[in-house]
């Protein structure tokens, strides 16, 4: 079954003109817009409380090269060696007008019969810009569905809404079965061993899968009847500890769900870039402190998960540290402290330290009272603790 509609329509071309302007200004003058890809938009995803990100992803900031003129370098990129070795194993996995690739598909997923070798099509996406890339992958897929034979789309190209703002991506691969079906291929130099690979680097291949996904289902939407979109993916890892390929299908319904919901829970960047004060600008060639009050200016939602997921996580990880803002502490502590989101509040609130008497909360506040009763534990087992040392019962004590 295709997916539901997206659920907002998207802006008319006057304001999605308009809005390409302000953006590239906050960009800054003649910088490129640095592309969106799935990885970056699972983790926008994991996090749409975060105008910040959302805002800076929409504007095409290069957010590494931000934080390095912040002061606040990432630890984020892959090796060069590991880079290379990845596109070999890639080139290798679609040798031979993707014979491998395709046998490992119809293993995997059926769709059809077995594939003949040098009976499938691997057509041709070259166009200019991606804006005309992404309508020749429509027509590639278009033809392939309806020429009822297997195909193999070598880095096509998809658009997705996101925010207000086009992305475009660019799976590994996407099949196009027999029987009409279409899969998304992601291809990683990660080994499976035993038929099983690291969980995390699955999972993480798994949310960037869904991604293309669904904007796979934005093109299979236009077709009439409409193109089932599997919602299981091909992923393709050398094989144990070989540069042998094996792959996997794997179930993204649920990956799936949640990027569909999270990314509509995203605010429009319009509506964010409304917001900023005039002459704003996120041009990495300016003064870090210019900088810092431009980043500033845009809320941000700090937890501990964007150290793996956001170039910007030093920096903003300062800032709430600074602030004092218990979202630094994880969201899981942030949701049972309700509506005390500082930790001087929170001190407050138990009544310890050099924070007051913590006679201002509510103390009907669940939050409050089971801060209260904490901190008269730990202020008896310190009473208790100093009892036994300061008399000695187990110090002298020998067996
Ligand atoms: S690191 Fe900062 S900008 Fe990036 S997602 Fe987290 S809070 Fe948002």
């Amino acid at each position: 079954m295709p997916a539901q509609a997206p659920s907002r329509a998207p802006a008319p071309p006057r304001r999605r003109t308009a809005l390409r302007h302000r953006l590239a200004e906050l960009r800054g003058a003649d910088v490129p817009a640095q592309p969106l890809d799935a990885r970056a938009l699972a983790a926008l995803a994991a996090n749409p409380g975060c105008r910040r990100r959302a805002l800076l992803d929409g504007a095409g900031v290069d957010k590494t090269a931000l934080a390095r003129s912040l002061g606040s370098p990432s630890g984020f990129g892959q090796s060069q060696f590991a880079f290379m070795r990845g596109n070999a194993f890639e080139a290798r996995v679609k040798a031979d007008g993707g014979a491998e690739l395709l046998r490992l598909t119809h293993g995997r997923l059926g769709g059809g019969p077995e594939p003949a070798p040098g009976e499938s099509a691997v057509p041709e996406l070259a166009a200019a810009g991606p804006e005309g890339r992404a309508a020749r992958t429509a027509l590639a897929l278009r033809e392939a569905t309806e020429s009822g034979g297997w195909t193999l789309l070598d880095h096509p190209m998809l658009a997705l809404d996101v925010a207000g703002t086009l992305a475009f991506l660019e799976p590994d691969a996407v099949v196009v079965h027999p029987d009409g079906g279409w899969t998304v291929v992601e291809i990683k130099s990660f080994p499976m061993i035993d038929g099983s690979a690291d969980a995390a680097k699955v999972g993480a291949a798994a949310r960037q899968a869904a991604v293309y996904a669904l904007a796979l289902e934005r093109v299979a939407e236009r077709l009439d009847p409409a193109p089932p979109v599997r919602h299981h993916v091909l992923l393709v890892c050398p094989k144990d500890f070989s540069n042998l390929p094996t792959a996997s299908a794997i179930d993204v319904r649920k990956q799936l769900s949640v990027t569909r919901r999270q990314l509509a829970r995203l605010t429009r960047v319009e509506d964010i870039a409304a917001e900023l004060p005039e002459g704003v600008t996120f041009d990495v060639r300016r003064p870090a402190a210019e900088l810092t009050a431009a980043v500033e200016a845009v809320p941000a939602t700090y937890a501990p998960e964007c150290l793996s997921a956001c170039e910007l996580a030093f920096h903003c990880r300062a800032r709430a540290r600074e602030e004092g803002e218990v979202t630094s502490l994880g969201r899981a502590i942030r949701g049972e402290l309700g509506g005390l989101t500082t930790v001087s509040a929170v001190l407050a609130a138990a009544g310890v330290g050099s924070e007051g008497a913590g006679g201002r909360e509510d103390p009907g506040d669940p939050a409050v009272a089971a801060l209260r009763r904490a901190a008269g534990l730990r202020a008896e087992a310190l009473a208790g603790g100093s009892a036994l040392t300061g008399g000695g019962a187990l110090g002298g004590a020998s067996c």
